[in-house]
């Protein structure tokens, strides 16, 4: 299905680049009036790329419609909302919009990416619309685990979208405001919420989420008779936690410890945003030693096992300041992510090992998800009363759920996207038509170091068949009558110890040997070069030629020695030089 949007010029659309049905990477699109409105440019994880541990979407498509995009509103702090944006900021150029405490966030981001003073990142005013013509977005607030959560009504003349980002309805978030229900309410009353695109994260959990607040009780339950040291591992943007957390250490009589870059950040950010104002105590990893352990309480990053992070190396004994022994106790307040399984058990066994205690959510009240389960998705439906229901920020396993549920509670029509997928918003006949009108390119582009890699590449493809049966290499160099002028260097990694196999590697000369007394019968050298003996059978050819030929074959060659040897076919580049 292509797309002409030149007919579709006046029509409302909704697309998404990243975010439908998968968890992360959201990026979204509204059009109207031929402009582009794009909220949230968020990053995903990568699993399975070598050296790539982050996604962010393909944009080529809005990239080709740079001049007609008005702005990018990003809904909250989170990763997956706003992470790519010091990756793909250079080739969108568009104005950004976002809560002060996002904007502070973002800002300690691109400062590493000395981008810090060529983004313009606009502080959102909610008590009024922000004007980006066509559209008029008011902001409405809704708890999540992080403050200052917005949901976006894009009010349009064709009708009026609910975007909601990540949210819950907690009455006791602890950190931040609560959601303001009563404005879904009053648009849902009279009928003018056209869409609502939705959060489907915990569309399969049946009833209310619970509260942040509950946790401190619980928490503090576990921490207070630990005579040890106290570890907390959690997600490192997971503001209100630490909030939890440092308040129950100064009831404790702990000082807090931030062991982990990205929660010193947070830290720092939520400081000058206003947040982390009580009087907690919070100490530098290197005042440690004037403490005993039953003083301290360290807040770790690194609960999903992820290899350098703090929680990792406290396992390992490799962090340089923060050491737990046994007798020690790690919470942690942290949900295990399907697909992380693996790493995380093994973070929990090597603590076990070293008989520190490990809690977690499978055995304690540790950890509460910032996403609305069923009930609240029910909830959300009535308040809002849309016409229409697009699922995201789901697998397609939730997304279908959630639209089951949003059906069930009366929205007329449930509209399943993919990323790429052109939808068209419409008051009109929007029960009987199509709502698709066609794809757009959508895919996923790997972070590698500092360049983008498309997933479907070269370089990841060269770097999988490195992974998978490492790489040979052979280096001639030739006189003109194709004799070596010295042996042959042979290097092979990662697929065969040839440094210790004489053998083998003598058997690779023997070979070279032979190819180039038989290839000298072949081919002559022109370009006024003479070779004796030449026989007239020869193929007057370029210096460049010849060698490419003998790389060629003496590639095909090798590579029938390895598959014997090993079983595989490794990389393989030959070098082959001829002097004059
Ligand atoms: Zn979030
Ligand atoms: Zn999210």
């Amino acid at each position: 299905m292509d797309i002409n949007l030149k007919k579709h010029r006046d029509d409302l659309l909704f697309v998404a680049l990243g975010g439908a049905n998968e968890i992360g990477m959201n990026v979204n699109l509204y059009h109207l009036n031929g402009k582009w409105l794009m909220v949230d440019l968020g990053v995903g994880f990568a699993s399975d790329v070598p050296g790539v541990d982050m996604l962010t979407a393909d944009i080529s498509f809005i990239k080709a419609h740079k001049k007609d995009l008005i702005g990018l509103i990003i809904t909250h702090i989170h990763e997956d909302h706003l992470g790519a944006v010091q990756y793909l900021y250079q080739e969108l150029e568009m104005p950004i919009y976002t809560s002060k405490l996002a904007a502070n966030f973002l800002y300690s981001k691109l400062e590493e990416y000395n981008l810090n003073k060529r983004v313009k990142v606009h502080i959102i005013d909610g008590s009024k619309d922000l004007n980006l013509d066509p559209f008029k977005i008011e902001f409405i607030g809704l708890t999540h685990s992080v403050p200052e959560m917005n949901a976006l009504l894009i009010k349009t003349p064709k009708g009026n979208i609910l975007h909601t980002g990540d949210w819950k309805f907690d009455p006791d978030p602890v950190v931040g405001n609560i959601s303001e229900k009563e404005k879904i309410k009053a648009y849902g009353d009279k009928g003018e919420i056209l869409a609502v695109v939705c959060d489907s994260t915990n569309a399969l959990t049946a009833g209310h989420s619970r509260s942040e607040g509950e946790l401190h009780e619980s928490l503090k339950s576990l921490i207070l008779p630990c005579k040890g040291l106290v570890g907390v591992a959690s997600f490192a943007s997971n503001l209100a936690r630490i909030h939890t957390i440092a308040k129950i250490a100064k009831e404790v009589g702990r000082k807090v410890v931030l062991a982990g870059y990205s929660l010193r950040r947070l830290h720092e950010v939520g400081k000058k945003s206003g947040y982390f104002r009580e009087d907690f105590d919070f100490i530098s990893d290197h005042e440690i030693r004037s403490y005993k352990k039953s003083e301290l309480l360290i807040i770790a990053t690194g609960c999903q096992g992820e290899p350098l992070a703090a929680a990792k190396k406290i396992a390992t004994d490799t962090h340089p300041t923060v050491k737990f022994s046994k007798g020690d106790m790690m919470i942690f307040s942290s949900k295990i992510i399907p697909g992380n399984e693996k790493k995380i058990f093994a973070l929990f066994d090597a603590l076990a090992k070293k008989q520190i205690e490990v809690i977690t959510e499978k055995d304690h009240f540790v950890h509460v998800s910032g996403h609305p389960s069923q009930d609240e998705l029910r909830e959300m439906y009535q308040l809002a009363q849309p016409k229409i229901a697009i699922p995201v920020h789901g697998e397609f396993v939730h997304t279908k759920a959630h639209g089951d549920l949003a059906r069930s509670v009366g929205v007329p029509k449930i509209i399943q996207v993919e990323n790429g997928l052109v939808v068209k918003l419409s008051k009109e006949n929007f029960e009987t038509e199509s709502a698709s009108i066609g794809l757009v390119k959508a895919g996923y582009f790997g972070v590698d170091g500092k360049q983008l890699l498309d997933l479907k590449g070269e370089v990841i493809k060269e770097r999988r068949k490195l992974q998978s049966a490492g790489i040979v290499t052979i280096s001639l160099v030739l006189d003109n009558s194709l004799n070596l002028i010295s042996k042959a260097k042979i290097i092979a990694v990662g697929c065969y110890d040839l440094k210790n196999d004489y053998v083998v590697k003598e058997m690779i000369q023997k070979e070279i040997t032979m190819l180039l007394k038989h290839k000298s019968k072949d081919l002559k050298l022109g370009g006024g070069l003479k070779i004796p003996f030449l026989s007239k059978k020869r193929k007057n050819l370029p210096e460049g030629k010849v060698a490419a030929e003998i790389e060629k074959s003496l590639r095909t060659k090798i590579i029938r020695i390895f598959e014997d040897l090993i079983g595989k076919r490794p990389a393989m580049e030959i070098f082959c030089h001829i002097v004059n």
